[in-house]
């Protein structure tokens, strides 16, 4: 979806049901409607929530913050406004190990930055087994954000 003083309703409905239906698909509960979507992107301030970069008259992605595979809620307080490239870098990483890599690439420490790292267990050293694994379970093959199959939640 590209960023603009117009949101298109249309556009977001189409998107609120892909998230919705790639929630379903993993088994992830709650579901989200245009309004709220509208909400999380004019939140962003048309930066991207990871990296910073401006996606003002750009593209933008809708990233679910604890991915829906890893048991992340389809709700609007999961959701963040993501540039491609960052969603496309992150994919199915943990959010705190995401967090990690985008200051370690130079991105400004913001509060959702903040929020993630306290959340999620950054800083924990019982949590880095599971942050720095590979990025699901053996077994568990999925391939880019494109989930047509129905996994089991991953219980990180
Ligand atoms: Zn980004």
């Amino acid at each position: 979806m590209k960023y603009s003083d117009r949101l298109h309703s249309k556009a977001l409905e189409r998107y609120a049901s892909q998230l919705n239906s790639r929630a379903r698909a993993a088994g992830s509960p709650g579901a989200v409607t245009a309004d709220e979507l509208r909400g999380v992107v004019l939140d962003s301030g048309g930066r991207c929530s990871w990296c910073g970069a401006s996606v003002v008259n750009a593209e933008f992605e809708i990233d679910h913050i604890l991915g829906v595979v890893r048991g992340g809620p389809n709700i609007p307080a999961n959701l963040a406004l993501a540039c491609p490239d960052c969603n496309k870098r992150k994919a199915f990483k943990h959010p705190a190990r995401f967090a990690a890599e985008v200051l370690a690439r130079g991105a400004p420490r913001t509060p959702f930055i903040d929020r993630v790292l306290e959340r999620y267990g950054g800083d924990d050293p019982g949590m880095q087994g599971d942050l720095f694994a590979d990025d699901l379970p053996p077994g568990r093959a999925i391939r880019g954000d494109d989930l047509d199959e129905d996994p089991a939640p991953y219980v990180w």
